[in-house]
């Protein structure tokens, strides 16, 4: 098949993008480069079985021309990360809302299976355990921007599900939870990367909070894997699913277990969310997801564990650092 990521370039997008090729499939990549980088995709820009387009999914034209020539579409464009949404919400709202419903316009045009990848934040500061895909969405105020980003998602969901609904474009959309892996940047502020290159820094590993909240990591390889078989999934269609793993580790726990994984004597330091993030910000206690849907769609079952992916992106890093790194 011939198939379009919007996102290819990205930390996700590029994992996606090599499973896609391994498959057999011709891959189109639709990048802006934003967050993305050419690095991911180095050595898989052939020309022929993969093609890289830089530009915005803002760009109606473009994206209907791409659309028209792919079978189906895995849309991942997106802003990202807790740091970049904080710092540029006008960009985080107009590429999130308006690239999703010029992707979906025009695979409604030519009836193309379209995937998008939305994210746990939509569940907001509910406090159930584990977060079910019919579950409440409990959303902070939009005096606070961090929630710019869930609601934004969620309304990608909504139209997304419309679609289904209205037309019977065959539609999936995803939650993902934590995904980390190698190729991911810690230059936004997600927390496995951050801790890992402090770590191998010998500097401080940074815990903001009290450490005691929680999260659950998935690894990048384990949701790849689930984003192409549910695309593939008849049943999966107009359905809300979550991907990611059950495993929950504090983020203080994370630290620890950061450091000892990569022989570090790194010190663990607590800093409060003001300093972190600047006055108003509000973050999530825990954040577990149920994994029924999914096991029962595809037989979705994660198979890293914390500690594999832990040592994956260790390894990964130090690869990168080569030479310069401190332990
Ligand atoms: N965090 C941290 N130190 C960092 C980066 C993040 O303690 O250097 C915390 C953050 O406040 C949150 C958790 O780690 O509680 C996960 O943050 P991340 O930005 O990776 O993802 P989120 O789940 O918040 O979207």
């Amino acid at each position: 098949m011939n198939v379009l990521v919007t996102g290819g370039a990205g930390f996700i997008g590029s994992h996606l993008c090599r499973l896609l090729l391994s498959q057999g499939h011709d891959v189109l990549v639709l990048d802006d480069l934003s967050t993305g980088c050419y690095e991911n995709l180095d050595g898989l820009e052939d020309g022929k079985r993969l093609r890289l387009i830089v530009d915005t999914v803002n760009n109606a034209a473009l994206v209907d021309d791409c659309v028209r020539q792919s079978d189906c579409v895995y849309h991942l464009a997106s802003a990202v990360g807790v740091r970049l949404i904080i710092d540029q919400p006008v960009r985080t709202i107009e590429s999130i809302v308006g690239g999703t419903e010029t992707v979906l316009k025009a695979c409604s045009r030519y009836r193309r299976p379209f995937l998008l990848t939305s994210t746990s934040e939509v569940y907001g500061k509910g406090s159930k355990v584990p977060f079910c895909e019919d579950d409440d969405c409990v959303m902070g105020p939009s005096s606070k921007r961090r929630w710019s980003y869930a609601c934004a998602k969620a309304l990608d969901e909504f139209l997304a599900l419309a679609y289904w609904v209205e037309m019977r474009l065959p539609v999936v959309v995803t939650r993902l939870f934590n995904t980390v892996g190698p190729r991911q940047t810690g230059q936004y502020g997600m927390v496995v990367p951050n801790f890992v290159r402090q770590a191998l820094r010998g500097e401080p590993l940074t815990v903001y909070g009290d450490g005691q909240q929680s999260r659950c990591f998935a690894h990048v390889e384990d949701v790849v894997g689930a984003l192409t078989r549910l695309l593939e999934c008849p049943a999966a269609r107009g359905k809300v699913i979550n991907v990611g793993n059950n495993e929950e580790v504090t983020i203080m726990g994370l630290a620890e277990r950061v450091k000892q994984l990569s022989g570090s004597r790194s010190e663990i330091q607590v800093i409060p969310y003001e300093k972190a993030y600047g006055e108003g910000f509000d973050d999530m206690r825990r954040r577990v997801p149920c994994l029924e849907r999914a096991g029962a769609l595809i037989g979705y079952r994660p198979v890293r564990q914390l500690d594999d992916i832990l040592r994956d992106v260790i390894a990964w890093e130090r690869r990168k650092l080569g030479a310069g790194s401190a332990v």
